[in-house]
């Protein structure tokens, strides 16, 4: 997927946090939390050569290379998801959490890609959760209705969460 695609999962992990502990969208720490969600989302991809991440990140991304550590591998695994959990705990709660969901959200939807993932890296076997011929290819038109809709979700939970009586309105 791309990165505009895994930030807006990202943003969404962190809105889910704030309306599961009721933070108001209004508020610094709100702000603080969405904007490490777009971050996060995307941190995975580091792993990827060119990628902005990458790019952004340098130094991790060159040792990562010349580790010969290959895309959707490392990076994408739960093995690695729990040593960030640890390498995270002194992290206040809230951003403990937005970083570990929105982190976690970029495997999450890079199973739909038609590559799939080495979730339980070291063990080499690529999963995929969708069958090739739906899966969703990196920058097909799949991905862009895919990213629609995610930018729909992330436009309906913040709107729910401050009016949550049209979540009970009869259809
Ligand atoms: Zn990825």
């Amino acid at each position: 997927m791309l990165q505009k695609t895994h930030s807006i999962a990202g943003f969404i992990s962190a809105e889910i946090f704030l309306t599961y502990q009721d933070i108001s969208f209004f508020s610094w720490d709100a702000a603080g939390a969405l904007l490490l969600g777009c971050l996060a989302g995307t941190l995975a991809d580091v792993d990827k050569p060119g990628s902005t991440m990458a790019k952004v990140l340098f130094p991790l991304s060159a040792l990562l290379r010349l580790l010969k550590v290959k895309h959707r591998t490392v990076t994408h695994s739960l093995l690695f998801l729990l040593l960030l959990i640890m390498m995270a705990m002194p992290l206040p709660a809230l951003y403990f959490w937005v970083f570990i969901l929105a982190y976690g959200s970029h495997p999450l939807i890079d199973l739909l890609n038609e590559r799939g993932v080495e979730l339980f890296w070291p063990i080499p076997f690529k999963i995929r959760l969708l069958p090739k011929f739906i899966a969703i290819d990196t920058g097909s038109t799949s991905e862009t209705v895919f990213r629609w809709l995610l930018l729909a979700v992330s436009l309906v939970i913040p709107l729910a969460h401050l009016f949550p009586q049209i979540l009970q309105m009869p259809l």
